[in-house]
């Protein structure tokens, strides 16, 4: 089982209440050490291949370079003695923040109405916390395919429409805190430098995207990263084969996707499926690890 995470906060977040804030996070690290063998990624794909992956085994992957992985996650994964690959976005960590997360930070500063009609997003009526979370989910929705420079600059329009501070917040670690991470002792891997969908792109802007973040990572950590991850990673909708052979070509020896699944030993290595464990109670937590580890053998 990979496990896949994103931003970590230190407090519960009424805009993204699916998201594991601190206390969750650090009881379900509590749990994956109690029950399963927690393996750094490339050491258990490799064994996944030569067949000694112990049983219960899982990883640990973070998307996109969130700074709270580093200030709150890596304490709590430390403590435990638990590995962990970190995938970083470059543009965010240079930009200091995602187009979603503009477009996010913006409606949780704006209040009453918020108007996007002349911008194509509609009109929102934010009266409350379901509102922003409604509102959040439908410009997320219909910006995520949109071409990238676009997407970038429609998010930065809406978060100045609608949020008060002039500027938006650093929400990603810098240069500085990957390196950290690194010195650490946790995996670094690649996920591209603008987080497009590479299936959007034309092939030679995708090979770019995917070699370019590969040569930030080496700059940043010494080494070249072995470990990818596919942006939105929804097989044949955000990436497809062609886009397989451009990461093992750039060097890397694993990409994760995020079809929801285990891994089993008939996976592509390039192809990994994983999990997003956001069931804040633990019977939740395992019942869907069990039922995720049933689907993926009965569908082999
Ligand atoms: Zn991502």
């Amino acid at each position: 089982m990979i496990l896949t995470f994103h931003q970590v906060p230190g407090e519960s977040d009424p805009i993204q209440k699916d998201v594991p804030h601190a206390a969750i996070f650090a009881r379900q690290m509590e749990w994956l050490a109690e029950f399963c063998t927690v393996l750094p990624l490339s050491e258990a794909v490799k064994r996944l291949r030569e067949g000694t992956l112990p049983s219960s085994a899982a990883c640990i992957t973070f998307d996109d370079g969130y700074a709270d992985n580093l200030t709150v996650a890596a304490p709590i994964l430390k403590e435990l003695g638990l590995p962990a690959t970190f995938f970083i976005t470059v543009g965010a960590v240079e930009q200091g923040i995602m187009w979603n997360d503009l477009v996010i930070e913006g409606i949780r500063q704006a209040r009453g109405d918020l108007d996007l009609k002349d911008i194509g997003y509609g009109h929102h009526r934010l009266v409350d916390e379901a509102a922003q979370r409604d509102s959040v989910r439908r410009v997320i929705s219909q910006l995520k395919y949109q071409p990238l420079e676009e997407r970038l600059s429609i998010a930065k329009r809406i978060f100045s429409r609608a949020a008060s501070d002039e500027a938006p917040p650093r929400l990603m670690m810098t240069e500085e805190q990957v390196s950290e991470l690194c010195v650490l002792g946790f995996d670094i891997g690649a996920h591209t430098v603008n987080h497009p969908i590479l299936m959007e792109l034309p092939q030679d802007d995708a090979r770019r995207e995917i070699e370019a973040s590969r040569d930030w990572v080496t700059s940043v950590t010494g080494r070249p990263p072995e470990s990818f991850a596919y942006p939105n990673g929804r097989p044949n909708t955000d990436f497809n084969s062609e886009h397989e052979s451009m990461v093992r070509e750039a060097g890397f020896s694993l990409a994760v996707s995020t079809r929801w699944s285990s891994a089993t030993s008939t996976s592509s290595q390039f192809s990994l499926p994983r999990i997003a464990p956001w069931e804040q109670q633990r019977l939740g937590f395992w019942l869907r690890l069990a039922k995720t580890t049933a689907r993926s053998y009965v569908g082999r």
